[in-house]
């Protein structure tokens, strides 16, 4: 595998990716991303030597969604240290969907992971308690290297007007004491997180840091600790993709962490980062597109982190 057959395989992945889009849906229920195309399809690859690959609309600007709760997990872990991140989050997949609060009442008052709404807003609480939310853009603009990168204020608006059942979670874990600060600051910091907008190649970048041992290829700085890391691609690989971590896990293989904006971010360890975006999702708020295109990538690169084949060995070898 050359560097010339990366380019050729990722445009073949798009190609066959497309005609799962028709199965799929825009996210509705922020009324803001109802209004976006379906039809989009785009992706990047940076390889950690620096080389990058983009096809379809990968210019194209969305919202992170739920693919900024890596990015807040990390934050908050270096910042704020392990013990008090999980007194509040637990580690554990919740099998639910990434919205249900059912658990918190039935299970435990500490939501099951930091990927699912609830873990994620504990998580934000935390964050918002101590510091600004520009502090956090600031990281998000190492990560994905570009600092012209802010929040789309229609999607903030619109689901910061709409996101009620957030907001009875975020309400039912102040009662339960996950929550210590401001309930509505708490909200505020977690709805801008998901509406920070980026494009593929920006979700590449982060995940290119992701895949090389934390350290920005562009740089050579650590922007992420590497026993944090390991906690945040663990997750990623258990957790990343909702209630179907585990179907991901074996059809593609790699951590990953989607968002209902459409996008998805996966890292190939010490070889690449990814990133799709493709709003259709399917039923379980997954980049219907962007799962093929991953899976695609994983079968002919041999990049599944189990994969043995031929094409992995002759594709480190080569890049
Ligand atoms: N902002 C979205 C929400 O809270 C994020 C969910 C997602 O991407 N799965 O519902």
């Amino acid at each position: 595998m050359n560097i010339q057959n990366l380019d050729e395989v990722l445009r073949n992945a798009l190609e066959d990716s497309r005609k799962y889009i028709r199965e799929g849906k825009v996210a509705s229920y922020i009324p803001e991303l109802a209004k976006v195309d379906k039809n989009l399809l785009g992706a990047s690859i940076i390889t950690v030597d620096g080389d990058r690959f983009h096809a379809g609309d990968w210019q194209h600007d969305f919202t992170m969604q739920s693919i900024s709760k890596t990015i807040s997990l990390v934050f908050a872990l270096q910042h704020l240290g392990k013990e008090i991140v999980f007194s509040k989050v637990g580690m554990e997949p919740s099998g639910d969907p990434f919205n249900s609060m059912a658990r918190l009442e039935t299970k435990s008052k500490c939501p099951s992971n930091p990927f699912i709404n609830a873990g994620a807003i504990a998580v934000a609480g935390l964050i918002a308690d101590k510091f600004e939310f520009k502090e956090y853009l600031s990281f998000v603009h190492k990560l994905c290297g570009r600092n012209s990168i802010d929040i789309d204020k229609n999607v903030f608006e619109s689901e910061n007007r709409t996101g009620m059942l957030n907001r009875s979670m975020a309400y039912f874990m102040k009662n339960s004491g996950i929550i210590e600060t401001d309930v509505e600051k708490t909200l505020e910091f977690y709805f801008k997180m998901c509406s920070v907008k980026v494009n593929t190649n920006d979700l590449a970048n982060y995940s290119c840091v992701l895949a090389n041992g934390g350290i920005d290829i562009n740089t050579g700085n650590r922007l992420i600790d590497s026993e944090i890391l390991k906690i945040a691609k663990t997750l990623m690989v258990t957790c990343g993709m909702y209630d179907s971590s585990g179907e991901f896990a074996i059809r593609v293989g790699m951590p990953a962490k989607s968002g209902v904006g459409g996008g998805i971010i996966a890292c190939s360890e010490n070889k690449m980062g990814i990133g799709v975006f493709g709003p259709a999702l399917d039923e379980k708020g997954n980049s219907i597109g962007g799962y093929h295109i991953l899976e695609f990538l994983s079968s002919k690169l041999g990049l599944h982190y189990f994969s043995n084949e031929f094409s992995s060995k002759i594709f480190i070898a080569s890049v």
